[in-house]
């Protein structure tokens, strides 16, 4: 009963890219029950993670207070729990907290890293690469994009031009056929996922390809269980047949489009006769995808981490951008490329510049205009033109000692790196390590200093959703104890390390971001107050652009590029001593490294326990019943973890979420990466599956 409630706020999801809209009704002050409400990428629609996830605001394990790491604390990385904390850490007033944080910071320039959030605003995104770009005079700064869809990303602009989403996921509404690939939005993007089963009911095909037999292939007219990692090798021979076939749209590729003679030539070689065994799929099943797909009056593609986390990311993401130019399915209604973000902000951060090789805007550090017009607007000295190091580089960095301090705010490497102990090492080495966060992380355990920050329930601010959909965070409650708003700590933490900001409110930062990035045009903090917006908005009534591209590319002579790709092998192949192939991933209940959402009541009790899936007769052939504990390693490490019999995995696989600490999936991974994109190869590592 709405009665029973206190307050009522509108704010956006915390979790996944879908950006819904919710409502948060709060008693007592604390929230007690979340509905959705009608944005434009849910219409009243949530998931189990939206509308039941959000009682970990209020855990008992909080940070409340600032603390910083006692002289005589054991080791680094050793687990800091409720119980044991004071061990390790003193509580301190804020001022020592940012005094000792900024101190370990200032003075030390390229020695200097940070990672920052796309679970933080779009103006916290924004201060935090202003904070090392200003602050520091280079460009290491990076965030979780790094993991997720930089090669999706490198492709993007490399070939069409700008790194968003080229129409929103709903105009599938407007499409005859959908292509979705490397992803299981069942799961991951739930709400979409609702979408695209609306369009198979009114008649829409689509296409499911995914090495795992994922939720949508009961809805789907062709599903394409493929080899894992043979992803160019299909798409290849699905062009090949296309070009065979006369099926091109030579009007669309001679207006808009360049280097197609050089892509028509390259495709001679992948026929799907010849591609059939590598892919696992029948060339006349490849065929008859080509024909479904070019003939479409509209046709959209949709990926997801299965396609950008191989060393050949960048490379899946060309193919899919070629066979999208190649059939005209660009620019129109119904038609688009649509990578699916994981992060609710990953969008937005990266706009925001939260990235080493781009300021806001996909803006290159390089270019020495650029880097004048932020510097001219933030009153500084001018920054290094050289590119930053990424994620995982960053790493390698400290540990050949070029790297020694970061500030890491909401993200949780020690969890989410490739060979995460490769990763916590690092951590282990640093001389001085800010953590800012919710809770004490698995990163947090190598802190010097932790800063108690907030959820997104409980801040300021605008996100960007994977539609490029503007929207605007409130604050139901305040952040609990001491802990602050995380722009608040920024501006703090800047100004003790010598810069002059003097923001009093989000919306300031917001103004600021405006005047360097046109995709904000005619997008004011007042109108986000009122509504959503998609960017690019063409006048201050238009409530933006859901396609775009319709006339031409934001690319020299306005023409998209074909980028021809060849067949890479996997990173690391099975042998006879690790014969069967790893691949990791999330679950509907669990978000990513699991901080928020084993802390959420409901969803822990749903799914409480670390596990891998495989196929009912791998699991008899090692004699283990389903529920029975099975050891994982590959040349990295060891795990063991609960098994499920799981039909949809092919024999040869394991599938492994990567949210369970007791089961870290990243002590397996393999770190090799995409060299464009930097991208590491969470999607395939070789390994050995015996019974526990
Ligand atoms: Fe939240 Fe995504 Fe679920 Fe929507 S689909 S409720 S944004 S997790």
């Amino acid at each position: 009963d709405r009665a029973d409630y206190d307050s009522e706020t509108k704010s956006i999801c915390p979790f996944c890219g879908v950006g819904c809209q919710i409502s948060l009704k709060v008693k007592d002050g604390k929230v007690k029950y979340v509905e959705g409400i009608n944005g434009p990428a849910n219409e009243g629609r949530l998931c189990v993670k939206g509308r039941f996830g959000f009682d970990y605001i209020h855990h008992p394990h909080r940070l409340t207070k600032p603390m910083i790491r006692r002289d005589d604390a054991p080791e680094k990385g050793l687990n800091v729990e409720p119980g044991n904390w004071q061990e390790f850490f003193r509580e301190v007033s804020w001022d020592e907290a940012l005094d000792f944080a900024a101190n370990g910071l200032k003075g030390r320039g390229r020695e200097v890293a940070g990672f920052g959030s796309a679970k933080c605003t779009n103006e916290e995104a924004y201060l935090f690469q202003k904070f090392i770009r200003q602050g520091f005079g280079h460009n290491n700064v990076d965030h979780c994009t790094r993991l997720c869809h930089a090669s999706s990303v490198f492709a993007l602009v490399e070939n069409v031009g700008s790194g968003g989403v080229t129409a929103t996921f709903n105009e599938i509404e407007n499409a005859d056929v959908a292509i979705i690939i490397g992803a299981n939005p069942v799961e991951n993007h739930p709400v979409a996922a609702t979408y695209f089963k609306q369009f198979t009911k009114r008649g829409g095909k689509l296409i499911v390809m995914d090495p795992r037999g994922v939720g949508l292939r009961r809805f789907a007219t062709h599903m394409l269980q493929f080899r894992p990692g043979a992803d160019v090798a299909m798409l290849n021979a699905i062009m090949h047949t296309i070009v065979e076939e006369n099926l091109y749209d030579q009007q669309y590729i001679d207006a808009y489009t360049e280097n197609w003679e050089a892509e028509k030539a390259h495709l001679k070689d992948f026929s799907p006769e010849k591609m059939a065994d590598l892919c696992g799929i029948p060339a006349e099943t490849l065929r008859a995808v080509a024909r479904d797909f070019a003939t479409a009056k509209s046709g959209m593609i949709f990926w997801g981490m299965g396609v950008s986390q191989h060393i050949h990311g960048t490379d899946n993401s060309r193919c899919l951008i070629s066979l999208a130019l190649m059939c005209g399915h660009v620019g129109r209604p119904g038609t688009g490329l649509h990578p699916l973000r994981g992060q609710n902000n990953v969008q937005g951060a990266s706009d925001a510049g939260l990235m080493p090789m781009f300021l806001p805007d996909y803006q290159t550090v390089t270019d020495d205009k650029v880097r004048a017009a932020f510097t001219g607007v933030w009153g500084s000295d001018d920054f290094s033109a050289e590119k930053g190091l990424t994620v995982t580089e960053i790493m390698d960095a400290v540990h050949d000692g070029d790297i020694k301090a970061m500030y890491i705010l909401g993200e949780n490497p020690a969890m989410s790196d490739p060979d995460v102990e490769h990763a916590r090492d690092a951590l282990a080495k640093l001389d001085h390590l800010v953590v800012q966060d919710i809770f004490v992380t698995e990163t947090a355990n190598y802190a010097d200093v932790i800063l108690p920050a907030s959820t997104l329930y409980e801040k300021n601010g605008t996100v960007s959703n994977t539609n490029r959909q503007v929207q605007m965070v409130r604050p139901a409650v305040p952040p609990p104890g001491d802990a602050r708003e995380d722009w608040t700590i920024q501006i703090e933490l800047a100004k003790r390390c010598g810069l002059d900001w003097r923001y009093t409110h989000p919306s300031e930062v917001y103004a600021e971001m405006t005047l360097n990035m046109a995709s904000l045009d005619n997008i004011t903090w007042e109108r986000l107050e009122k509504t959503a917006v998609t960017y690019p908005s063409l006048s201050p009534e238009d409530p933006g652009q859901a396609v775009v591209f319709g006339d031409g590319f934001p690319r020299p002579e306005g023409r998209a590029k074909f980028t021809p790709a060849n067949v890479i092998a996997p990173d690391d192949t099975p042998d006879a001593e690790y014969p069967m192939i790893l691949t990791t991933g999330r679950q509907l209940e669990h978000w990513h490294t699991g901080s928020m959402t084993r802390r959420a009541s409901v969803l822990d009790a749903v799914e409480p326990e670390a596990n891998c899936s495989m196929h009912p007769a791998t699991l008899r052939q090692l004699g283990v019943e389903p529920g029975g504990m099975v050891q994982l390693t590959t040349k990295r490490g060891t795990i063991t973890v609960m098994a499920r019999a799981d039909r949809a995995i092919a024999p040869d696989m394991v599938f492994l979420p990567f949210a369970y600490v007791e089961a870290a999936a990243n002590i397996l991974t393999n770190p090799a990466i995409d060299p464009y994109g930097k991208i590491p190869e969470f999607k395939f590592s070789a390994v050995k599956v015996e019974a526990a």
